[in-house]
């Protein structure tokens, strides 16, 4: 894995292998979906 948040990153090792076909888009934008709902949850923590 690149480490990354592999979102907006450009040198992203997961976007290199969706643009390759190696990862299906659906599962990638499901990923999104998750990190986002994630992230908005750690904003509202406190
Ligand atoms: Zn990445």
């Amino acid at each position: 894995m690149c480490g990354c948040t592999h979102i907006k990153e450009e040198n992203c090792g997961i976007k290199k292998a969706l643009e390759e076909g190696k990862i299906k888009e659906t599962r990638y934008l499901n990923y999104i979906k998750i990190y986002e709902d994630l992230k908005d949850k750690e904003e509202h923590k406190w």
